[in-house]
């Protein structure tokens, strides 16, 4: 007899990150699936062999991956999920899943960088054509659609500026369309936004950040709706850019303490960007759970929760003195990535690569990202870095 592991379809998110993913029947008893390092895998017969669908070689997926793409399904409420080496390679799947040469597509202005530099190298060597366009033109993007725009591609709020997109009218227009509308989900992670829900095909994650958790594995995950499930199997098999079976173990791993995390980093990150609005030597901050921002309201109608990356716009000073700041910061890191458990800071320059949005570098950007950390420690720290940063600027 095996114990009942309940109806999943009845849980909500917090039970799910719990239950997901789990066969002890299967693995002696041991709550969480282990890590199978696998290439070979063997076959009773050859009849077996000829037979074998789900586990056949370690490349398509093993008893470790198999639990984390169909818990990350679930949570996206998508209808499969294929996992990736790194968040851009999941990118890199999504986009060559849909285009071939000849095509054309419009691409957010606020994507993430690397995924602009797809755009414009190895889509652009493929005789793709992108065009990017205003992260909250909303409906407008109609007028942008052209006879061959295969993908649209979103990705909200944006990286380093932190718009909020609608994708709903996003969706409506490229399906109007016959394109897709491919979409970053990595900011939100799967808990505070299923942008499938919204109209989406498909919805990538940096697994990387808030679902590995600890800054120490690299992971990537597309989930897609069932229209879309073989054009993602054949990318899939195709780009052979399978996780290894440790970093798999990792994201699993991370899932489950997912919903307390993200509440803790929801806090503090709407702690700290009320705390920067407040400084002098703050122009504006880039938070969408921040009520006055500009997309607040599309925050609020789509989203269930912010996390803890957000922008500070600074009012003007000399560059060695916003250096000056981060030089002097004990507890935020200086270093790329985010989504662990400890906060990070980073000077950004929008200006130096958007096209359709214009970006004034007399106003320095900061990136920030809190942790896990205790908020008044955090804050602390920030304020001895605008006291360097007066010093500098003053020397
Ligand atoms: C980090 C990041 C990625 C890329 O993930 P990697 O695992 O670092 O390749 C993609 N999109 C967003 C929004 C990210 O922040």
């Amino acid at each position: 007899m095996t114990k009942d592991s309940g109806d999943k379809g009845r849980y909500r998110d917090e039970t799910l990150l719990s239950v997901l993913g789990r066969d002890p029947a299967a693995n002696h008893g041991v709550v969480n699936p282990p890590v199978y390092h696998a290439s070979t895998i063997l076959h009773e017969s050859a009849a077996a062999l000829k037979e074998a669908t789900k586990t056949y070689y370690g490349r398509y997926g093993t008893p470790t991956t198999f639990p984390l793409q169909d818990s990350i399904a679930t949570l996206e409420k998508g209808y499969r999920t294929y996992l990736f080496g790194s968040g851009k390679a999941a990118i890199v799947a999504a986009l060559l899943a849909f285009v071939k040469s000849g095509d054309h597509v419009l691409m957010t202005d606020s994507a993430y960088g690397p995924t602009r530099s797809l755009a414009n190298g190895l889509l652009k060597r493929m005789g793709v054509e992108t065009t990017f366009y205003d992260p909250c033109i909303g409906a407008g993007i109609a007028d942008l659609m052209r006879a061959n725009t295969s993908v649209v591609v979103g990705e909200s709020p944006g990286s380093l500026t932190f718009e909020v997109q609608d994708f709903p009218a996003l969706a409506a227009a490229a399906h109007e369309r016959g394109a897709v509308l491919v979409v970053d989900n990595t900011w939100a992670s799967p808990l505070f936004c299923q942008p499938l829900v919204l109209g989406a095909d498909i919805s990538i994650q940096a697994g990387t950040k808030y679902i590995v958790g600890h800054s120490d594995a690299m992971l990537g995950a597309v989930t897609t709706t069932e229209a879309h499930v073989e054009a993602l199997r054949r990318i899939f098999e195709e780009l052979g850019a399978a996780p290894g079976p440790d970093d798999c173990y990792l994201g699993l791993r991370g899932l489950r303490t997912l919903s307390v995390r993200l509440q803790r980093h929801q806090e503090t990150g709407l702690a700290l960007a009320r705390w920067f609005r407040e400084r002098p030597e703050v122009r504006q901050v880039l938070h969408p759970a921040l009520e006055d921002d500009p997309g607040h309201a599309l925050w609020k109608r789509d989203f269930s929760g912010a996390s803890s990356l957000f922008g500070v716009v600074l009012e003007p000073v000399p560059e060695p003195a916003v250096d000056a700041f981060l030089d002097s910061l004990a507890l935020f890191g200086l270093g790329y990535s985010w989504g662990g458990y400890e906060s990070l800071a980073l000077p950004t320059y929008p200006w130096k690569l958007r096209d359709a949005t214009r970006w004034d570098p007399a106003y320095p950007l900061l990136r920030i990202y809190a942790g896990l950390e205790d908020p008044d420690d955090l804050i602390a720290d920030l304020e001895r870095g605008f006291e360097r940063m007066a010093a500098a600027r003053d020397a």
